[in-house]
């Protein structure tokens, strides 16, 4: 078996176990002489997958009863839309941009009321997450001025490589956040959420199935606009089982299989060491090397995206393309930032962060002389 050094940002590595499992069960599911894709979705067989991936979930993330557990299509772009139709009650929303979805999130949600930009950092191309302080500064003066619906922000920005440290105050406003790229990284506080939503193919699992968690207080009188397709009605999809049409069936297994795969691992404790771990090898490279350097400011660095470039775009070429060659993939820069970027999920063994980290090495020994900074 020769797998290759996964660093891709999504679609993303998934761990060889749950590989090994998927292929084992594939033709024969648990003696049922079929597959989960060939099932129906409304099967005793599989109600208790899905009725299993869902207490997995529960159990690894401890979601508190009082919030509902989605596993819907659409990707995380679709619920930037199912978002404020569902909660823009008065029509006012709070929005941090602190990157290309949060900013795509903001955009969608105008469509349907206003979408307010409460901080964000592109004068500095993202590098860094808005302040807390000038974010709540923001929040207290909307609430004060009409209210507002809910705060949403994108708690690890992918593309540049930053995370929040701290979540902000946003007191009785509701805070939403797209968690795509830290879902399962490391613990949440789901209580601190109104909404938690995230596409399963950064961390846990295939493209293809979208995890929204909801306070049920927020969805108990359904949408907050009619035009809301009934497929996007987060209450009748809580009501369904995510079940209003046929779901993502062999997605939501194998979404169950990464859950339990982080439960027997030890948990999210356990994944956000490990990731921290692997995280602080590579900027611990970066911050001495005079070749490479990290993209976002220090401060904000993410633990799932590590972003960096040496800021010559033939030399950066170069390197994603001497890596692909020692069998690590997935290292290009988004087209948005340019440069490397390495996507560390859970999947992603240290082993090849440690492989990397010595490729960036070699690689700088060979250009001795070449500085970042000229
Ligand atoms: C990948 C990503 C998205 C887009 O997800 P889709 O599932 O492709 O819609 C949105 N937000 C974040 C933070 C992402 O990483």
């Amino acid at each position: 078996m020769a797998r290759v050094h996964n660093f891709n940002a999504g679609p993303a590595a998934l761990p060889v176990a749950v590989l090994e499992e998927v292929q084992e069960e594939l033709v024969d599911y648990a003696g049922n002489g079929l597959s989960v894709l060939e099932m129906s979705h409304r099967s005793p067989s599989f109600m208790a997958i899905y009725e299993q991936a869902e207490a997995t979930l529960r159990e690894v993330l401890g979601i508190p009863e009082d919030y509902d557990v989605l596993f819907l299509s659409g990707g995380a772009t679709l619920e930037f839309a199912a978002l404020a139709m569902n909660l823009m009650r008065t029509g006012r929303a709070g929005y941090v941009v602190s990157g290309h979805f949060s900013k795509v999130a903001m955009d969608e949600g105008a469509r349907y009321g206003e979408a307010l930009c409460l901080a964000t950092g592109e004068d500095e191309n993202f590098t860094r997450i808005p302040q807390k302080a000038e974010i709540e500064g923001a929040i207290a003066r909307e609430v004060a001025a009409g209210g507002l619906d809910y705060v949403h922000i994108c708690q690890n920005n992918t593309i540049y490589g930053t995370m929040y440290q701290a979540l902000p105050e946003t007191g009785d406003v509701p805070l939403v956040a797209d968690v795509s790229s830290c879902f399962l990284s490391l613990p949440l506080d789901v209580a601190r959420y109104g909404v938690i939503y995230a596409g399963a193919q950064k961390n846990a699992g295939p493209a293809g199935v979208t995890v929204v968690i909801c306070r049920h207080d927020l969805i108990a009188h359904g949408p907050a606009l009619g035009i809301c397709p009934a497929y996007l009605d987060w209450r009748t999809q809580a009501m369904k089982q995510s079940m209003l049409n046929t779901p993502n069936t062999f997605g939501i297994y194998v979404c169950g299989k990464v859950f339990e795969w982080v439960r027997k691992m030890g948990g999210l404790e356990v994944m956000e060491a490990r990731n921290r771990k692997k995280a602080s090898m590579l900027y611990d490279v970066l911050d001495q090397s005079a070749l490479f350097h990290g993209v976002a400011n220090p401060a904000d660095r993410s633990i799932a995206n590590v972003t960096f470039s040496t800021n010559i775009p033939e030399l950066d070429r170069e390197f994603v393309s001497e890596a692909a060659r020692a069998g690590l993939v997935g290292l290009g820069g988004h087209r948005l930032v340019g440069g490397m970027r390495a996507s560390i999920y859970n999947a992603v063994p240290k082993a090849s962060v440690e492989r990397l980290c010595g490729l960036m090495k070699e690689f700088e020994e060979l250009h001795a002389g070449t500085s970042a900074t000229e």
